[in-house]
């Protein structure tokens, strides 16, 4: 049984922003709805690494390479595997996180190999309510690559949002798929609204969000990571020991991949507060 006592602290980078030509009506970086981010192409990997230490030195165990797009081509994971051996060489114990789409059993080996522990796929919504927010690809691709992941013997790291106008029967579903992948790892995000995307508004609260944790908590066991990841400053702030108590013991810390999150220090500060330690080592027994 994890010491509840403990949180985790994992760290986002976004190494290739906004450039993405899906229309996923939650992700400002979908070219199609023009959203105020900043887009840039592939950061300098000298830069990764910098951030990467930064990110150690505040405390995160994990750290996430992401990239805009809809998945892996070959550009893409070799950028992806020099980053992680290049973070590998300089940094000890950082669970290397990547995060780059759909992704074949080929190009998850080959990121394996390179040097990344875990592959992060969320399954956003329930396989129902997807096509409302997806046209461009399917909830079943999603799947597929989560199970890519388990085949290959990266750790899983799945997921969702919540608050995209789904009902609480997809919510039960969404809930029931990841539990279904067995993943080590499961980041909830509470949906962050923002005027150029197409929903417009979060249809959850606190009380719900809290269920949310719980449930995942009771359905997912005491042995996974349980993050509560996007909107966590929307919803929580101020109330974090309710996250923590309902079931979450692991964090997003620093910035998200296109909206701000508070200073890392602040975190850890409301960590000591609240009577939290932050987790030296990724074994959650
Ligand atoms: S595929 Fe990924 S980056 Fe592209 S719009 Fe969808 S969520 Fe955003």
């Amino acid at each position: 049984m994890p010491n509840r006592k403990e949180i985790f602290l994992c760290a986002i980078n976004n190494i290739l922003s906004g450039t993405c030509q899906e229309d996923c009506k939650f992700c400002t970086q979908s070219v199609r709805y023009h959203a105020d981010i900043q887009r840039y192409n592939y950061k300098d990997i000298s830069q990764i690494v910098t951030e990467a230490k930064m990110a150690k030195a505040n405390g995160a165990l994990g750290y996430c390479l992401v990239t805009a797009g809809k998945g892996l081509d070959d550009k893409k994971v070799d950028f992806v595997a020099r980053a992680a051996q290049a973070i590998k060489a300089e940094i000890e114990d950082l669970n290397l996180i990547a995060c780059n789409g759909t992704a074949t059993k080929e190009q998850l080996r080959y990121l394996k190999a390179h040097g990344i522990d875990s592959y992060n796929h969320n399954l956003e919504t329930s396989a129902r309510y997807y096509a409302q927010i997806c046209q461009t690809h399917t909830w079943q691709e999603r799947y597929e690559t989560c199970e890519n992941v388990k085949s290959t013997g990266l750790a899983l790291c799945s997921g969702g949002i919540f608050g995209m106008g789904e009902t609480l029967e997809d919510r039960e579903e969404l809930l029931s798929a990841i539990v279904s992948l067995s993943p080590e790892s499961t980041p909830l995000n509470f949906y962050h609204p923002n005027p150029a995307l197409p929903i417009k508004t979060r249809n959850i609260a606190l009380e719900e969000s809290l269920q949310i944790i719980s449930k995942a908590r009771s359905m997912l066991g005491e042995d996974t990571l349980l993050m509560v990841a996007g909107g966590r400053e929307l919803l929580f702030t101020g109330k974090e020991e309710k996250m923590f108590e309902a079931g979450a013991n692991a964090i997003v810390i620093g910035n998200y991949l296109t909206t701000k999150g508070l200073a890392p220090n602040k975190d850890r500060h409301m960590l000591e507060n609240l009577g939290y330690e932050v987790a030296v080592n990724c074994d959650t027994h």
